[in-house]
């Protein structure tokens, strides 16, 4: 849609420009409807672009997404003062109320809102699977790939423009071919993705545990452009509450799963995301997920509390049972076991040698990162230096690890 919108001749602000101040006539905000947090961080977004356009800094407020798609009738009750309100599937439709007609042919070219160095390809949408807890299939729909030809365009189109490092998403991105090719596709599509000339690295996230091609392992352990990196998110180990999450897996099999991450990809870093407080989970249950992140030592673990979303089975089938203080009370041990796992790993990096991508360049330092590190989600490497000349950003420099702590590294230039 930026694309779109860009080349029709309309100027786009960067994505962090205030909405006071005073150098854009319309707002477009992309919503996420997912989980309670999110919903509330975009209804805040909301409230300040409406106080932005009732102070007279902007004009017309238009709201994208999920949020949007899914609480259509509700927000056009409540929030008159904005002027549409489009769900992720109304492209045309906001492109138009913008003066701009939609062409699909565009729709592999991208205007990004990262830094130009790297870019989000997101390779199928929707889900087919039905986690008890998970309102996304029902915002989403079934999975649907985007063809591999389409794919490989939009990334030739993105390494012409600068970008160096691709991140492959999508609800399962173990799932992709499935719906087209009656098989699972994402190794031959990583492959063909690390012939492109100037994409240096790709980086894949949010696989799922069950089916997870072995293929993926082969082409992850044999290619130097495929970072060493495995965004696997698990929920949880005990038998019982993925049962009652509607999770296929069990912990025999997620122990058996990481083992062979990491026999077959040699220093693999692993990023996993729990559910804590989810219906079923007593002080048992946490105890053992509790006992799995130790043994399992994740390099890289998120959590997040259950909140009950409407729709969806557990919110239909389930009484929310953990009450919000012990969910917080276990966010915050397993975020502290965590911590120590993670400094441990950061601390067993001083002193090695990384090639690392140089992100920015603020108050006399580089932030950068190794092809462990995820943008947005994991550490960073800091590296103190007097200048930073501009070629230096969005390119890679070798630096020898020098300190560490919890989340992010220090380093020097070699
Ligand atoms: S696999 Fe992921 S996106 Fe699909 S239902 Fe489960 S949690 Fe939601």
């Amino acid at each position: 849609m930026l694309y779109q919108i860009a080349a029709s001749g309309i100027g786009i602000c960067p994505e962090e420009t205030p909405f006071d101040a005073g150098v854009a006539d319309v707002v477009i905000l992309n919503t996420c409807g997912f989980i309670a947090d999110a919903k509330q961080e975009s209804v805040e977004a909301i409230m300040r672009a409406v106080k932005a356009k009732l102070d007279g800094f902007i004009k017309r407020i238009y709201v994208f997404g999920c949020l949007s798609g899914r609480y259509h009738k509700e927000l056009v009750a409540e929030i008159p003062e904005v002027d549409g309100f489009f769900g992720p599937d109304d492209r045309a439709a906001l492109l138009s109320a913008l003066g701009v007609k939609y062409s699909p042919l565009l729709d592999i070219r991208r205007h990004l809102t990262t830094p130009p160095h790297y870019a989000y390809l997101k390779v199928s949408e929707g889900c087919d699977r039905s986690c008890a807890y998970c309102a996304i299939p029902g915002i989403r729909g079934r999975h649907v790939s985007v063809d591999m030809d389409s794919l490989v365009a939009e990334a030739t189109a993105l390494a012409a423009q600068g970008v160096r490092e691709l991140i492959v998403i999508a609800q399962d991105t173990t799932y992709y071919g499935l719906d087209l090719y009656r098989r699972r596709m994402i190794a031959p599509l990583l492959e063909r993705l690390s012939q492109i000339s100037g994409i240096e690295w790709i980086r894949l996230h949010y696989s799922y545990p069950e089916g997870f091609p072995d293929d993926l392992l082969d082409v992850m352990a044999g290619c130097d452009k495929i970072c060493k990196y495995i965004d696997i998110p698990l929920q949880h180990c005990d038998g019982k509450v993925l049962g009652m999450m509607r999770r296929p897996s069990d912990e025999n099999q997620m122990r058996a799963l990481i083992e062979k991450f990491r026999t077959r990809v040699s220093g693999v870093a692993l990023r996993t995301t729990m559910i804590v407080g989810h219906p079923g989970e007593g002080e048992r249950e946490f105890k053992r997920l509790l006992k799995f992140v130790e043994d399992m030592r994740f390099e890289r673990l998120g959590a997040f509390t259950y909140s009950e979303e409407e729709g969806t089975y557990g919110a239909l089938n389930y009484k929310d049972s953990v009450p919000q203080r012990v969910k917080q009370e276990r966010y915050a041990r397993l975020m502290e076991l965590q911590g120590g796992i993670s400094l441990d790993y950061n601390l067993s990096r001083v002193g090695s040698v990384q090639r690392v991508i140089v992100d920015s360049f603020e108050d006399g330092n580089l932030f950068c990162r190794t092809q462990k590190e995820s943008p947005e989600v994991d550490g960073q490497v800091i590296v103190p230096v007097k200048a930073a000349p501009a070629q230096l950003i969005g390119n890679f420099v070798n630096v020898k690890i020098t300190g560490a702590d919890y989340y992010d590294m220090s380093a020097e230039l070699i």
